[in-house]
């Protein structure tokens, strides 16, 4: 790519040559003439951007930056440009520059600040990013969009109740609900009070999670898993219900901590009836093998095997074949054995490292369940993957 000084040098002779147009020719056809310039320039940068040439872009954008020095969208193109390739401190300093200028309108000046924060944030410079976001906010420009940046940001240090005072006021500024989100911030508080033992305190996250989200899911899980910490297998088996109730793709979740609740209960027939209103609600193999467990413990192998294949036939899975190969290892003659044995190290290689979950909304795949997605940052959208090699 072609130097700043470089290009200076490559540019004077331009510079010198339209000035000497100008004085011969008469100023107003000249300005035409150069706004001509300047827009088929735009427009060939704009041509390279489409074609994702960025560095020819930047070319071009530098030249009209330098003929044209008060062409404020050259500029923030050109910035946003340099923190797309990764050379933010480039684009800092182009916007620096931008902010600095006294002939900004204000609308100019809050897209430059707004350009320059986002720089800062890719640099990792979240202390001057969220600074530069609060002014913004403070004196009510463009409040949505620094609201939105001021939201990633805390999320990203793990500040939920800033992030919870943001999310609220950009409610108040847009009018879109964004309930889930604060939920969300507020079932990460309850966990947080949970792991330090703090009942009380996540009881209240808990309440305000409820608050802003009646139904909400993860609020209903951390309920269960604090009423089995309290050895209250009756109101945690209850909260798991309703998990599945309000969310059927959570059944992964739920499966073994609900059976776990039902044999502290000593209540086998409301495990069997609870996994077999799984298995008609669910289209993953997992309630089919956990009730497979219950079958062959009740009434042996022979019956496991069959309800198992049956199913097999409507839901074919991986897992569900390395099941039917461990109940057929049991009574297995000596070649049998062989055989499954082999069978079985097959199977396990093709599952062996699969993500069991897939974020919805980037394709991000997962061993486990993350309520934000590790690539996209959206909030809910990890699911468990349903198929053969999957739930
Ligand atoms: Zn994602």
């Amino acid at each position: 790519m072609i130097s700043e000084v470089g290009l200076f040098w490559l540019l004077l002779p331009l510079a010198a040559a339209g000035s000497w147009y100008l004085a011969r020719r008469g100023t107003e056809r000249v300005t035409g003439a150069r706004v001509n310039r300047l827009r088929s320039n735009y427009f060939r940068g704009l041509n390279y951007l489409l074609n994702e040439q960025p560095d020819k872009a930047i070319e071009v954008f530098l030249h009209i930056a330098e003929v044209d020095s008060d062409t404020v969208e050259t500029h923030l193109a050109l910035g946003s440009l340099f923190r797309r390739r990764g050379e933010v401190d480039r684009a800092i300093r182009v916007h620096q520059n931008l902010v600095a200028r006294p002939s900004l309108s204000a609308e100019q000046k809050t897209q430059a600040l707004l350009a320059l924060g986002e720089d800062y944030m890719r640099a990792g410079l979240l202390d001057r990013a969220e600074t530069l976001f609060t002014d913004l906010v403070g004196i009510d420009a463009r409040a949505p969009s620094a609201l939105r940046h001021l939201i990633s940001i805390c999320q990203q240090e793990r500040d939920w109740r800033k992030a919870i005072d943001h999310a609220q006021r950009l409610e108040q500024a847009t009018g879109e609900s964004q309930a889930r989100l604060v939920a969300q911030y507020w079932c990460e508080l309850a966990e947080h009070a949970r792991s330090r033992r703090d009942i009380d305190g996540a009881r209240r996250n808990l309440a305000e999670a409820f608050a802003r989200e009646p139904n909400c899911v993860r609020g209903l899980l951390i309920t269960a898993r604090m009423a089995m910490d309290a050895a209250d297998p009756t109101a945690a088996a209850q909260a798991f219900e309703k998990v599945v109730d309000q969310d059927i793709e959570f059944v992964p979740e739920v499966l073994a901590p609900v059976l776990r609740c039902y044999e502290q209960l000593d209540e086998p027939h409301r495990a069997r009836e609870f996994l077999r209103q799984l298995t008609e609600r669910y289209e993953g193999i997992s309630p089919v093998l956990a009730l497979s467990r219950v079958i062959e413990r009740e009434e042996g192998d022979g019956a496991a095997i069959a309800y198992l294949t049956e199913q097999l036939r409507s839901r074919p899975s991986i897992r569900g074949l390395m099941r039917l190969i461990e109940l057929g290892l049991r009574d297995a003659s000596s070649g049998e054995r062989e055989r499954l044995l082999v069978l079985d190290e097959l199977v396990r290689k093709l599952v062996e490292g699969k993500a069991m979950y897939r974020c919805a909304r980037c394709g991000f795949g997962a061993r486990a369940h993350h309520w934000q997605c590790p690539s996209c940052k959206s909030w809910g959208s990890v699911k468990p993957i349903h198929g053969v090699a999957g739930d």
